[in-house]
C-alpha cells in the first residue's frame, strides 16, 4: 500500500481534507495530528475501520481505543449517561488532553472498547483533528499512531517511519505541542480514578472533583494475578530497541556510574546538567520542568534507535513532584521498571 503524507495547516480550506474525509467515510484509517501525540483515526462505530486500526498498529485487540469528538455535545451519542462530574471536567479541560471513561452506549461496538462495557471519550484541542472529525461527521477512534510497543509519535515523520505501507494517508500538522498522551480518568466506578497521567495533572483533577483515586498501575508494574483497569498498562510500552535504565541520584554520581560503559551506551540527561564530567554520548531530553520533559520524551527515545544505541541510562525525574507523574509513568514503562540508585 502506498502511504500519502500531506501537510495541512489550519489556514487550509476544507477541500484539503477531502481525501482524508473520503477515506474515513470508507472505513479506512488516517494518521492525524492531535495536541498530545499523533493518532491513527478510523470510524469508531465501524468494526471494519476499527479492525484496520488494530491491524496497522499490531495492537492487541483487548487494548481499547479512545473515541475522539469535536465538541462536548457529541458525547451523548457514545455513553449511557453523562454524570455531573463529566460535565464539570469537560467544562474545565475540553477541548484538551483529558480522556473520560463512562459506561458505553449500545451503538459503540465492543471491538472499539476491547470488550469492555465502558468507552473512553476525548475532545482534542488540535484544530486539524477537530476539523477532521467535524468534516467526516464521525466519532474517530484514534490510538497513538505508532507500531504497538514503540514510543508514541509526536511528529508526522514518526508516524511515517512506523506505519509506511500499512496505512493509506497521514496528515502532517506539525509537531505535537504536548508530547505525551492524554490523562485518562474513569467515572465508571464508585469514585473517580486516574488510570493514566498526562498533562492534565492529578492536582488539576482534584481541583475540579475533590477526591480522585490513583490507580496502582500508574507507577507500578501490574501483578500477574491482577486484571488491568487500564488495559494498555499491562503491555510493554514506549520502548526503543535500546535497553533503558532509570538512574536515581545526583548528577555527579550519575556520571561516575555511566562513565564505566563504552560508547554504544548513551545517557539521557536534563538540559541544565553540565557535561564536562560525562564521558559517554548523551541526549538532553529537556529541562527538569515536567512539561518540557514530556514534550521531548518520545522523540528522544526514538532518537536512540536512529543512532544505534545499545543501552541508555536516563536521569530520573523528581518523583516528589506529583506533576511529574506523566513523564515518570512513560519512562518507567519504557524501562520495564528497571530503576537503579547511585
Ligand atoms: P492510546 O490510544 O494508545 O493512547 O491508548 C489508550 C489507552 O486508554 C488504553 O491503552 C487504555 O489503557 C485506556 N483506555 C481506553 N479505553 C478504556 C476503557 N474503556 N477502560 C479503561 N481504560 C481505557
Ligand atoms: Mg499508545
Amino acid at each position: 500500500m502506498n502511504t500519502e503524507l500531506v501537510k495541512i495547516t489550519i489556514e487550509d480550506s476544507d477541500e484539503k481534507f477531502n481525501k482524508a474525509v473520503e477515506l474515513l467515510r470508507n472505513e479506512e484509517v488516517v494518521g492525524m495530528p492531535t495536541e498530545t501525540v499523533y493518532g491513527l483515526a478510523g470510524n469508531a462505530l465501524s468494526p471494519l475501520a476499527v479492525s484496520r486500526i488494530f491491524e496497522a498498529k499490531g495492537r492487541p485487540t483487548d487494548n481499547p481505543l479512545i473515541v475522539h469528538i469535536s465538541e462536548f455535545s457529541e458525547i451523548y451519542d457514545l455513553v449511557k449517561a453523562v454524570p455531573e462530574e463529566a460535565k464539570r471536567l469537560a467544562e474545565k479541560f475540553w477541548p484538551g488532553p483529558l480522556t473520560i471513561i463512562l459506561p458505553k452506549a449500545d451503538k459503540v461496538p465492543y471491538c472499539t472498547t476491547g470488550n469492555l462495557e465502558t468507552v473512553a471519550v476525548r475532545c482534542p484541542s488540535h484544530e486539524i483533528a477537530r476539523r477532521l472529525i467535524k468534516l467526516s461527521g464521525l466519532p474517530l477512534a484514534a490510538p497513538s499512531a505508532n507500531l504497538s510497543g514503540k514510543p508514541s509519535p509526536t511528529k508526522a515523520d514518526h508516524v511515517y517511519e512506523d506505519l509506511k505501507g500499512r496505512i493509506p494517508f497521514i496528515i502532517d500538522g506539525g509537531d505535537c505541542a504536548e508530547g505525551v498522551e492524554s490523562t485518562v480518568i474513569t467515572l465508571a466506578g464508585d469514585k473517580p480514578r486516574l488510570l493514566r497521567p498526562g498533562n492534565v495533572t492529578l492536582n488539576e483533577l482534584v481541583g475540579v472533583l475533590g477526591e480522585v483515586e490513583v490507580d496502582d498501575a500508574v507507577l507500578n508494574p501490574l501483578k500477574s494475578t491482577e486484571t488491568a483497569s487500564s488495559p494498555g498498562m499491562k503491555y510493554k510500552h514506549y520502548s526503543p530497541d535500546a535497553k533503558i535504565t532509570l538512574v536515581k541520584g545526583s548528577f555527579d554520581a550519575f556520571c561516575e556510574f555511566v562513565n564505566a560503559f563504552d560508547n554504544k551506551t548513551y545517557a539521557m540527561i536534563f538540559n541544565e546538567d553540565s557535561v564536562e564530567n560525562l564521558k559517554i554520548p548523551y541526549i538532553k531530553y529537556g529541562f527538569a520542568d515536567y512539561k518540557n520533559l514530556a514534550h521531548n520524551l518520545f522523540d528522544s527515545l526514538r532518537e536512540l534507535d536512529k543512532i544505534g544505541a545499545k543501552q541508555c541510562f536516563v536521569r530520573y525525574p523528581d518523583d516528589e513532584n506529583k506533576d511529574n507523574l506523566a513523564v515518570l509513568n512513560r519512562l518507567l514503562r519504557a524501562a520495564g521498571f528497571n530503576v537503579i540508585e547511585v
